[in-house]
């Protein structure tokens, strides 16, 4: 019985006059339920996960400080870091060099969430389509304009004591000896 209505489903094609039923219903209607993009942008939700930028604090300083625990989260390997020390904050680093290949990006976020300092954010930014492909090797000063666009309340920057400056130039003077807690 059950497949005797399938047959008839199938001959008098029930499913098509469905559909078309529901779309003449709708072409009548008035109401243009089609977003008409690009002239229309979409209004993305906050979770959304477009291109990943780079953020900075409150004073301009950029917020990356080279530990490439990103790159190491990377599932796709699209991240390259290459470190080196603030010449300003001999106790902090930046990333002298960083690299974000968008072609190998797969949007997951674990790189946003790999950050111990909050550097990088998932922005919504997702305009990318280009003919050069070399246009989505994204540099950090790329995705520091970004970060500027989309992220502009910056958080306050932390500030370094002076005893730590201090202690961190007599440790480097001494070769970073190993210290046991409570002699530093
Ligand atoms: S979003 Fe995922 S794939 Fe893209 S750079 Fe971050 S960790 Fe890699
Ligand atoms: S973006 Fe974050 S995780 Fe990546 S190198 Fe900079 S500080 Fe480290």
């Amino acid at each position: 019985m059950a497949s005797n209505k399938s047959l008839l489903k199938t001959v008098f094609f029930s499913e098509i006059l469905q559909g078309l039923r529901l779309t003449i219903k709708h072409l009548f209607k008035g109401k243009v339920i089609t977003q008409q993009y690009p002239h229309t942008k979409p209004n993305l939700p906050d979770g959304w996960r477009g291109a990943i930028v780079h953020l900075r604090y409150d004073d301009g300083t950029e917020k990356c400080v080279g530990c490439a625990l990103c790159e190491a989260a990377c599932p796709s390997h699209c991240i390259t870091v290459i470190s080196a020390e603030r010449p300003d904050l001999p106790q902090k680093r930046i990333a002298e060099t960083y690299i974000l290949d968008m072609t190998k990006c797969v949007f997951c976020g674990f790189c946003v969430q790999a950050c111990p300092v909050t550097a990088l954010a998932a922005s919504k930014e997702y305009e990318l389509a280009t003919t050069d492909k070399r246009k989505l090797v994204m540099t950090k000063d790329t995705m520091l304009t970004l970060g500027d666009k989309y992220f502009p309340v910056r958080e306050k920057r932390p500030v370094y004591s002076d005893a730590k400056i201090n202690l961190y130039e007599k440790l480097k003077a001494q070769n970073f000896p190993h210290v046991k807690k409570g002699e530093a």
